[in-house]
């Protein structure tokens, strides 16, 4: 007999027939003799909904009053989920965050799980119950009702499978795994059999939003098998772990292309001490957070630097460069906003030479320019034109994936 956590994202209870279907999937684990707690986040567009109606009030919400506001999306679906199995002969009963035992620090609607209180949760799977515990939500110190944060049901579910030691923790969303490639634009994109945590963290802050990047974290630092599936389509999906035995011969594991980024340039900045300090200490002080720096080489007592940053930011970079352009010694300023960074996530990369060369091979071969480049150790990112980014991607992709 196993310990199974099984989570469920909204659209998965979005209506009666969905509630349904994981009711099923719920007693199924449960009739083939396995102690099953369930997590559920609200039903479809809830929490959305939700804020839109905090909105209607005020503008500027107290955070404690949000989350007692958002907790109730979830607190829908644990009762609703609860009944459908009991309807169809599965024992189960439901608890809210707190009667589950997610005890987080104070921070109203971003706070952090201290820790898990499991007493309840463990009586309950001793009487023989299916446990039906709300996402997203806790309890502080001062008694009061906290949320984790968008998407935080996710890192509930990590959260309980690490305290009970569960033997799997299966995420059930609407998708049937994780993709090389988003699979509604590049059709022979191959969903993957596993993905280490250090792969999908790289992938998910690359913008593939399949899982919580801080449930990925929580499954790293605990231990976590996770496995991504899809709750209409039941076949295995996507393992999340430490290592891949079977590496499936794919030196990489994801092409991602992320539109959200500027290049900011500027120009014959004085070569002496200090100078990319003054820059990005400036910037950072402005919590501009910087990704790719590249650093010319001096010629006349001179340097140019180019960096990127989130294209949002970008406005707000330029206007603080410019309000220190007296310390930093040069006032020549240029943004390019018509780009976007293409990347190849693998942990492969690590022992196989080449890897880098493919990548750039597929882009000489498809006439693109590559603007910037930057590497990790699982990852190789190159900043292009956006006009550029899709026949990249697709060109990056069918180098790897065959
Ligand atoms: N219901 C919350 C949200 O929409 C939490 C979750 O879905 O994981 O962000
Ligand atoms: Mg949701």
């Amino acid at each position: 007999m196993a310990l199974i956590v099984q989570k469920f994202g909204g659209t998965s209870v979005k209506d009666r027939s969905r509630i349904y279907n994981v009711a099923r999937i719920v007693a199924d684990t449960r009739n083939a003799g396995n102690d099953v707690v369930v997590v559920v986040s609200a039903q479809g567009d809830t929490t959305d909904d939700l804020i839109e109606k905090a909105a209607e009030i005020t503008s500027n919400p107290s955070a404690r009053e949000m989350d007692m506001l958002l907790a109730t999306g979830e607190q829908i679906s644990i009762a609703l989920l609860t009944m459908a199995l009991n309807e169809i002969g599965c024992p189960a009963i439901s608890l809210t965050g707190w009667q589950a035992g997610f005890k987080t620090d104070r921070a109203y609607t971003k706070a952090r799980i201290h820790r898990m209180d499991t007493e309840r949760l463990e009586s309950e799977l001793g009487r023989g119950r299916v446990v039906v515990c709300a996402g997203f939500q806790g309890i502080n110190r001062m008694d009061d009702i906290t949320t984790l944060g968008r998407g935080g049901s996710d890192t509930s579910a990590v959260a309980i499978a690490a305290a009970l030691h569960a033997d799997r923790c299966q995420i059930f969303t609407d998708v049937e795994g994780v993709y090389t490639a988003d699979p509604r634009k590049i059709p022979n994109a191959k969903k993957l059999k596993e993905i280490t945590f250090d792969e999908m963290l790289e992938l998910a802050s690359l913008g593939a939003q399949v899982l919580n990047n801080r449930s990925v974290e929580l499954g790293k630092k605990y231990g976590v098998e996770m496995e991504v599936l899809s709750s209409l389509n039941p076949m295995p999906g996507t393992i999340v772990r430490e290592v891949c035995k079977d590496m499936e011969g794919m030196l990489i594991k994801g092409v991602a292309r992320d539109d959200d980024v500027a290049v900011i340039s500027i120009l014959e900045v004085p070569d002496r001490p200090g100078m990319s300090f003054k820059v990005f200490g400036s910037l950072a002080q402005k919590k501009i957070n910087v990704d790719i720096i590249l650093q010319s080489t001096g010629r006349n007592g001179n340097k140019d630097l180019t960096f990127t940053v989130p294209a949002k930011d970008a406005e707000l970079a330029v206007a603080c460069l410019k309000e220190n352009s007296g310390r930093i010694g040069s006032s020549d300023i240029h943004v390019n906003r018509d780009v976007a960074k293409v990347s190849i996530v693998g942990a492969g990369m690590q022992s196989h030479a080449g890897v880098a060369s493919t990548m750039f091979e597929a882009l000489y071969e498809a006439n693109i320019n590559i603007m910037m480049i930057s590497t990790s150790e699982i990852k190789i990112s190159v900043i292009l034109d956006k006009k550029d980014a899709e026949q990249a991607v697709r060109a990056i992709h069918s180098a790897f994936v065959h």
